[in-house]
C-alpha cells in the first residue's frame, strides 16, 4: 500500500522546521520535510554573510516566542548549528534536493509533486519563503553584465568598485561588510535608513562618517548599461557611474506560480489564509516569511510552525 504521510512540509527553513519540530513535539509522527536545496535553511545559508549578527528582533519587530523552540539572538553559523541540533533531536524525516512543483488535494488529503513522483500526505503546510526569487530592478540588465550584477555577496570580492542597492537591513549589512576592502556605494531611493534596526543604522553612519562608503540617498536608477567592461549605472537625473559591480538587496518575491498552480488564493501579494494559517483549501497550510508582504522573520516562522502545529493536532484528535 502506498505511505500517506501524516504531514508533509515544503521549505526547511524556520518555519518549515519549526512547524516540524513542533508537531513532533505535541505527539505527531510520521511528517516529512521536504527542501529543494542540499541542505535545511537556504535562505540563510545563500543571503547571510559569513558571521553575520543573527538579530532575534529582527527588523525592530519584537516577537515572544509561543512554542519550545528557544531561538536566540547569535550568528549565521550559530544559527545554523541551532536548526542541525533540533533535526537531529528529532525524528523528523528531511529529504533535500526535492523541489515540490504542486500540490494537489485528494479525497482525504494531498499528493505532493516533485520531480519524478509524488508523496501522499494528509496534511500539507508551505513554507517556502520569497527568497527563491530575489526582487530584480524594473529596468533590463543587459546580458553581457550579468556576471557583474548580484543578489547575495557570492561573487564579490576585494579592491573593487561596488554599488550595493536598497536601504534596508540586507542592504546595510552587505555594504558594511564589503566596505573594508572594498569602494562601497550604497544607493537607496528615500532619504534616510529608518527602516533599518538601530545597529545597522549606527553601523551605516558610523562607516560613512569614517568615509568607509559613499551614501547615494534620494537616488533613483533608471538604467544600467555595459561600458570597458563596466556596469555603468544610470540615475533619474541623467548622471551615471562605473562600477564593478552591483549588488541589490531589495528583498523576495512571493512565488504565485507555486501559491496559483496548486490552488493556493491570492490577494494583495500574500496567499489568502484564515487565524490559524489554513488557506482557502482546507488542510493546506502556509507559513513563515511567505505570509507576509515583504520580510518576515525567524522569531515569526517559529511562531506561525507553533500555531499550525496545535491546530493540527487539535484536527487529528
Ligand atoms: C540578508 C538577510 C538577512 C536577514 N537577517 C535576519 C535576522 O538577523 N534575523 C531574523 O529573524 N531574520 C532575518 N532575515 C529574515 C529571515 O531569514 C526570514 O524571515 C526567514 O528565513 C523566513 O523563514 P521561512 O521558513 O519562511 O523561509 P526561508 O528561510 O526562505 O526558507 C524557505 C525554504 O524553502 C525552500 N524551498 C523554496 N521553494 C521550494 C520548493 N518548491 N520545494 C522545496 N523547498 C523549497 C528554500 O530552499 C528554503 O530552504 C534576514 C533575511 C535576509 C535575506
Amino acid at each position: 500500500m502506498e505511505h500517506i504521510y501524516e504531514l508533509a512540509i515544503i521549505g526547511a527553513g524556520p518555519a518549515g522546521i519549526a512547524t516540524a519540530i513542533e508537531s513532533y513535539a505535541l505527539g505527531m509522527r510520521d511528517i516529512v520535510l521536504l527542501e529543494k536545496d542540499e541542505n535545511h535553511n537556504a535562505t540563510i545559508r545563500k543571503f547571510y554573510k559569513d558571521n553575520k549578527r543573527v538579530d532575534k528582533d529582527w527588523k525592530g519587530q519584537k516577537v515572544e516566542l509561543d512554542g519550545s523552540i528557544y531561538f536566540m539572538d547569535g550568528t549565521k553559523e550559530s544559527t545554523l548549528d541551532f536548526f542541525d541540533q533540533l533535526l537531529d533531536n528529532e525524528a523528523v524525516e528531511l529529504k533535500t534536493h526535492t523541489e515540490v512543483q504542486k500540490i494537489v488535494k485528494t479525497e482525504g488529503g494531498f499528493e505532493v509533486f516533485i520531480a519524478g513522483g509524488s508523496i501522499k500526505a494528509k496534511y500539507v503546510v508551505v513554507t517556502i519563503g520569497r527568497m527563491g526569487k530575489p526582487n530584480k530592478p524594473d529596468y533590463k540588465i543587459p546580458p553581457s553584465i550579468k556576471n557583474q550584477v548580484h543578489y547575495t555577496l557570492d561573487g564579490c570580492s576585494q579592491g573593487e568598485r561596488v554599488m550595493v542597492v536598497g536601504g534596508g537591513d540586507s542592504a546595510i549589512e552587505y555594504a558594511v561588510e564589503l566596505c573594508d576592502r572594498n569602494a562601497v556605494t550604497i544607493c537607496y531611493r528615500r532619504g534616510t535608513f529608518r527602516r533599518a534596526n538601530p545597529t545597522n543604522q549606527a553601523d551605516i553612519y558610523k562607516a560613512m562618517s569614517e568615509g568607509l562608503l559613499q551614501a547615494m540617498l534620494n537616488t533613483e536608477i533608471v538604467e544600467l548599461e555595459s561600458e570597458s567592461g563596466k556596469v555603468k549605472v544610470v540615475f533619474s537625473d541623467g548622471e551615471s557611474e562605473l562600477f564593478d559591480r552591483i549588488v541589490y538587496a531589495i528583498g523576495g518575491t512571493t512565488p504565485s506560480g507555486f501559491l496559483s498552480g496548486s490552488g493556493i488564493q491570492e490577494e494583495d501579494g500574500k496567499p489568502v489564509h484564515d487565524e490559524n494559517y489554513q488557506t482557502n483549501i482546507p488542510g493546506l497550510f502556509v507559513a513563515g516569511d511567505i505570509t507576509q508582504e515583504s520580510g518576515g522573520s525567524i522569531a515569526l516562522g517559529l511562531n506561525h510552525g507553533f500555531a499550525i502545529a496545535n491546530y493540527i493536532i487539535g484536527l487529528s484528535k
